[in-house]
């Protein structure tokens, strides 16, 4: 029996795109089956407000599952209602947007098709070094913190497009975080992995979905999910603050017993007051960050819910998805 492949496409507000995806979704299918793949599109309409999801069933022509979540939810999310959807043998993962293009996914494909040790081959964005010098040093910050002291490291400028066995789909199934950062999670999950370079095409129309807000709160979720350096380097720093006070303690004890200087200490006094007031209230807010993470974990909460799910150009949707007999 010819080998599946399910093409997971989270879209919000896609609808300039829908229908050239949907062609790039044909020449992807072609060639996958020229290559002996039996593949199945599961596109997740994550809330669009566009009438995109109406697009996709008039011009997608490959077989495919849409599901349509109750409101948007966020890619991350909604990336694992695909792989929750998800039997096949190989599982990809690519944008709507047509950033990411077909002979990529064909090389990630093939790449991983070819060798037997491979779990996982994903993108990686060459092309971050152009962002400018401030967003690059960013970057750099982010990935040595988040990846200092842990058993398994956050890949640079690797992102959700990547084609992976099933074992790996059926892992990413059990974790069930509802602040999800996918990075991380792929990062967890270990499994045998390769990057394969690439740089990123143009937006075909509309705009992209993340603020610089939302890249804040992204990476600090990031953090909070997955390590717990800020906490520590916080603490250090406390920790650090009071050797000084210590110290600058014993020296006016020192100056005023031995060397009978009366210290004016209303400046310093005040400096010292501030400084660890606000180290108090940064340490709380980030406290307050992980406990927060903690309460939504607790809640249990579905992950996602979804409205309606469909399959399209399925010659026998019955023998696809029987009916349970009565
Ligand atoms: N997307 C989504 N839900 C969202 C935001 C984005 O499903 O809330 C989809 C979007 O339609 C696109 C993909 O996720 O197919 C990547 O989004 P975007 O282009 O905004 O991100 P970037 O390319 O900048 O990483
Ligand atoms: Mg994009």
């Amino acid at each position: 029996m010819a080998n599946t492949i399910d093409i997971i496409v989270p879209f919000y507000n896609e609808a300039g795109s829908i229908q050239e995806f949907c062609s790039l979704l044909d020449d992807l299918v072609a060639a996958l089956d020229s290559r002996g793949l039996k593949a199945q599109a599961i596109l997740v309409d994550d809330g669009s407000t566009d009438g995109g999801l109406k697009l996709v069933t008039q011009h997608c022509k490959v077989p495919a599952i849409t599901i349509e979540l109750s409101r948007n939810f966020g890619k991350e999310v909604a990336v694992l209602a695909g792989i929750d959807a998800s039997d096949a043998d190989y599982t990809l993962i690519m944008d709507s947007d047509l950033q990411h293009s077909c002979d990529m996914a064909l090389s990630l494909i093939d790449t991983l098709t070819a060798d037997e040790a491979l779990d996982v081959v994903f993108a990686k964005r060459s092309d971050r070094k152009q962002s400018g010098r401030f967003a690059q040093y960013g970057a750099d910050a982010f990935y040595r913190l988040i990846n200092w002291g842990q058993r398994y490291s956050f890949p640079e400028n690797a992102g959700d497009f990547r084609v992976m066995r099933k074992p790996v789909t059926d892992a990413l199934k059990t974790l069930r975080d509802q602040r999800r950062f996918n990075k991380g999670l792929y990062a967890f999950a270990g499994f045998r992995q390769k990057a394969l370079e690439y740089i990123p095409a143009e937006r075909h129309s509309g705009e992209g979905k993340w603020s610089k807000f939302q890249m804040i709160g992204y990476s600090l979720s990031a953090f909070t999910s997955f390590s717990v350096v800020p906490l520590r380097l916080l603490s250090l720093t406390g920790l650090l603050c009071a050797f000084v006070a210590i110290a600058y303690g014993v020296k006016i004890v020192f100056e005023v017993l031995v060397s009978g200087v009366s210290v004016p200490g209303f400046p310093s006094l005040l400096v010292a007051v501030v400084f660890l007031g606000g180290l108090n209230l940064a340490l709380l807010g980030l406290i307050g960050e992980y406990v927060w993470v903690g309460v939504l974990e607790g809640k249990n909460r579905p992950v996602y819910l979804a409205r309606r799910v469909n399959r399209l150009n399925v010659v026998n949707p019955e023998a696809e998805s029987p009916m349970p007999s009565t």
